[in-house]
């Protein structure tokens, strides 16, 4: 047997003919950018999430940046966020000329940790040091893995000290946080349509969503070179449209969103049902009241190297996500951060491990995952 970490191509194939059929009529239509299949997609996805406007972009990056411009981010703010994410976190901030300030991980969840937002931010703002010329504007929790962050914690903190709260989602998309879907509690949420994410698109693609008229209205033009009328620019803009191809493909998969979250939720049991008897592993620990989709699988064990291994010659793909904190990357060796400044992200990212996750992954393959995590502990 050969598991990989992700299957696409099954996901593919069970639904190829709704995606031919969808495709082939973009073509027919030769309406690529923009176009019916993105209006469409956006007033479905944000029926989705229960936001009032979805503005389709060219990628999950760029949903942040936009994001962030359009709540006002830029040179001279600071914008807080966690180490343990995906650089296109911290490098959407960057984008905007803001400045990125990280804070650590909950050693459980994985999450940002709201007490250390709070202790970040009251020293933050109690120093007077006249060489501190950034101040914090804005929050980035990521809902790392599928899985929520603290909302309610984050969400006072950042009342308390007047920042923007603009969610990663990109990973979690119809997470629940006390019954709500995530993407509903910040003044925007962002997500990705990378082809591996839980909705993803054949190609790249992302969305911005939002209850506020204003940041919608800005994003919705801002990603379309600052238009208003075709050659009436209102403002500087980028170009970052979700295109009608991936739109029409996007359409297709949102109606199995649900069903293939819920799948991934019934092999994430089967995981934890028999990893919470296996030696010292220690599976996905949830905040109470939230809902993960397992964007991914990570279990957390102290001897990585040799059980990713030992799964590798048994042809079991497996994933570091991620492996060097986004503080100790070189790309931002001029932030001045250094080992040690953030020790639960540091230590999660030598300990942690990703299990192939997918919807289609079938009762054989978690067992024969299951028998071979098994043969590693009684070795
Ligand atoms: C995938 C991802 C992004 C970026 O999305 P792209 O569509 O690849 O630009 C941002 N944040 C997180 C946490 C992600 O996983």
């Amino acid at each position: 047997m050969e598991i990989p970490l992700v299957d696409l191509k099954a996901q593919y194939n069970s639904i190829k003919d709704e995606i031919d059929k969808a495709i082939k009529g973009v073509l027919e239509s030769t309406s690529f950018i923009l176009g019916t299949e993105v209006e469409r997609f956006e007033e479905e996805f944000a029926d989705y999430c229960e936001v009032k406007y979805a503005v389709g972009v060219g990628n999950g990056t760029d949903a942040l940046y936009l994001a962030l411009r359009a709540l006002g981010i830029g040179q001279g703010d600071e914008v807080v966020t966690v180490p343990n994410s995906f650089i296109a976190t911290a490098e959407a901030i960057t984008l905007t000329r803001a400045k990125v300030a990280f804070v650590d991980i909950d050693p459980n969840t994985y999450n940002m940790d709201p007490e250390k937002l709070d202790d970040y931010l009251e020293k933050r703002f109690a120093r007077s040091d006249s060489r501190i010329t950034t101040k914090p504007k804005a929050v980035v929790p990521v809902h790392l893995y599928g899985q929520p962050a603290d909302m309610d914690s984050i969400l006072e903190i950042a009342r308390k000290y007047d920042l923007k709260v603009i969610e990663d989602a990109a990973q979690a998309h119809g997470a629940k946080y006390k019954g709500r879907r995530m993407g509903t509690f910040g003044d925007a949420a962002c997500f990705s349509f990378y082809p591996g994410k839980n909705l993803g698109a054949y190609g790249d693609g992302g969305m911005v969503v939002t209850n506020d008229d204003r940041i919608a209205e800005i994003v919705r033009k801002m990603r379309n070179h600052g238009r208003s009328k075709k050659y009436e620019h209102e403002f500087e803009g980028i170009n970052s449209r979700l295109d009608n191809l991936q739109a029409a493909v996007l359409r297709v998969k949102l109606k199995y969103l649900d069903q293939w979250n819920k799948k991934r939720e019934k092999n994430a049991e089967i995981y934890d049902n028999f990893l919470k008897k296996i030696g010292n592993v220690i599976n996905p620990k949830l905040l109470k009241g939230t809902k993960s989709v397992y964007h991914l699988y990570v279990i957390k064990i102290e001897e990585r190297e040799h059980l990713q291994e030992k799964l590798k010659n048994k042809n079991i793909a497996t994933g570091i996500h991620y492996p060097i904190p986004l503080h100790l990357q070189p790309a931002y060796n001029y932030l001045n951060y250094k080992k040690g400044d953030f020790p639960v992200s540091e230590k999660v990212c030598n300990e942690i491990l990703s299990l192939p996750m997918y919807p289609e992954l079938t009762k054989d393959q978690i067992d024969y995952i299951i028998n071979k995590i098994k043969a590693f502990y009684e070795n």
